[in-house]
């Protein structure tokens, strides 16, 4: 079940009041249609009144001159054999494309449905945020209209491609990702605990009063590593299928102000050279922000700081993102990416698009400079008391769905595994877990790559 949905934990800052223009809505999605393929002739695509070659018809009246998070309801056409909701579709009778010689005609508004759903702005207009902060899935157009798990703007822009193809007489192929892969995979592990194993089963003894069992757990704790202490290990479980893991390391060990808990460790010596040493073999170091940084841009530098850390990559601690306040910061210290974007409650696609893209600057009616590399699954999503239950045996099979979504249309699946589920003890959404969806991935021929290397596959 989604967490329960409650009052913001701090004032929301202010939404930007600016209207986005058809002109910037237009450019914003034509950007990333244009990334998302390897190459698009130079085809004029626009709203009828410029008598562009593909004539998109408007559908969206003055819905973006307001600030109302939610559209009108969409209507369900097939595309791809796929039941695709699209929003400011006013023809409903009307054929979705009509190719003329020459000439194509968008019945549906895909490039405001495009700009609504890749921009955010239903959570940047939305006050609704759950007791962490966060705009909740419950109170998402995914959930209302059930397409979490479906890429929706990556279906409108096949729709778009369809008649681009029809007006220039040439085939347009998905981006190219290394060694030919129709897809890549972005393995990734947020490091909050490497100290804490021992804890639940310590006190779930003692409340059991096994005395002896609680005894003999206390001295191994005392005398033997921690079981989550195995960051050199999940190195080698994701190696073991020919990737490199990028760790997201969280230096702030106090608690958030709401109590909240931050990372168990501190960054002692011996541990910065253990993540140096792992960065030698090819893994990618991040920062993993702590409670509280995603709206505080000094603490998030001191935090970069702390790790002597160029700005490279980014996830938040707990996914914290405030829509109003976040991109902006993130733009401004100057990191080369950002992997926070899911809904925690559920596996899929936050902005139903399935490729990296630059967050929407509601302030300057552009893009921000950062990449966002969405996040796709995460281990907690799958089971846990707030989230989803599904049993070790679901797990696959539901996420089966979405990656198939993810290698039609060459996109990136972001997987967030923490190093505490790699622990043996865990057979929810541990290791075998893990090496089930590994193994999928690597049979379907993906391209594992870390977070730095598709920022670079991606602005080439
Ligand atoms: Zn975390």
């Amino acid at each position: 079940m989604p967490s329960p949905i409650s009052s913001p934990v701090a004032p929301l800052p202010s939404p930007a009041a600016v209207a986005v223009l058809p002109a910037a809505r237009l450019a914003y999605v034509i950007r990333h249609f244009r990334l998302s393929y390897a190459e698009v002739p130079n085809v004029r695509i626009g709203y009828a009144a410029a008598q562009p070659e593909i004539s998109i018809k408007d559908g969206a009246g003055v819905f973006f001159t307001q600030t109302l998070p939610y559209p009108p309801a969409p209507n369900q056409r097939e595309w791809l054999g796929k039941q695709v909701p699209f929003f400011f579709d006013s023809s409903p009778d009307a054929p979705l494309l009509e190719l003329e010689p020459g000439h194509a005609i968008i019945n549906a508004d895909i490039i405001s449905a495009a700009f609504y759903l890749l921009s955010g702005w239903q959570e940047y207009y939305s006050d609704t945020r759950d007791r962490h902060g966060r705009f909740p899935y419950a109170a998402s157009v995914q959930a209302q209209y059930g397409f979490v798990a479906l890429p929706v703007v990556n279906y409108y822009f096949d729709v778009l491609k369809t008649a681009v193809e029809h007006v220039t007489g040439q085939r347009l192929r998905a981006r190219a990702w290394p060694a030919g892969a129709r897809f890549a995979a972005f393995i990734s592990h947020d490091i909050d605990n490497l100290h804490s194993a021992w804890k639940g089963p310590v006190k779930a003894a003692l409340k059991r009063g096994q005395l002896l069992q609680f005894g003999t757990m206390m001295c191994r704790h005392l005398t033997q590593p921690d079981a989550w202490d195995n960051l050199e290990a999940v190195a080698a479980a994701t190696a073991a299928y020919g990737a490199q893991s990028t760790f997201f390391i969280l230096p702030e060990h106090r608690p958030g102000a709401n109590g909240t808990p931050n990372a168990d460790y501190g960054l002692s010596p011996q541990l910065k050279n253990r993540l140096l040493a792992l960065r030698q073999q090819g893994g990618e170091l991040g920062l993993h922000g702590s409670i509280g940084t995603a709206t505080e841009a000094r603490r998030l530098t001191q935090e970069l700081q702390k790790l002597r850390m160029e700005p490279q990559g980014l996830r938040f601690h707990y996914l914290r993102w405030e829509p109003r306040h976040t991109p902006a910061l993130v733009d401004a210290i100057g990191f080369a990416y950002d992997s926070t974007l899911a809904f925690a409650e559920h596996f899929g696609f936050r902005h139903s698009y399935c490729l990296p893209f630059f967050p929407f600057d509601f302030a300057s009616g552009a893009a921000h400079h950062f990449l966002e590399i969405p996040l796709n699954v995460m281990d907690a999503t799958l089971h846990h008391p707030s989230y989803l239950q599904l049993r070790p045996e679901e797990i696959l099979p539901a996420l089966q769905p979405m990656l198939a979504e993810i290698e039609r249309f060459g996109g990136v699946a972001t997987v967030l595994w923490h190093n505490e589920n790699f622990d043996p003890a865990n057979n929810k959404n541990g290791p075998q877990q893990f090496a089930q969806l590994m193994s999928y991935l690597q049979q379907h021929g993906t391209a594992f790559l870390t977070g730095t290397e598709i920022c670079q596959a991606f602005r080439n």
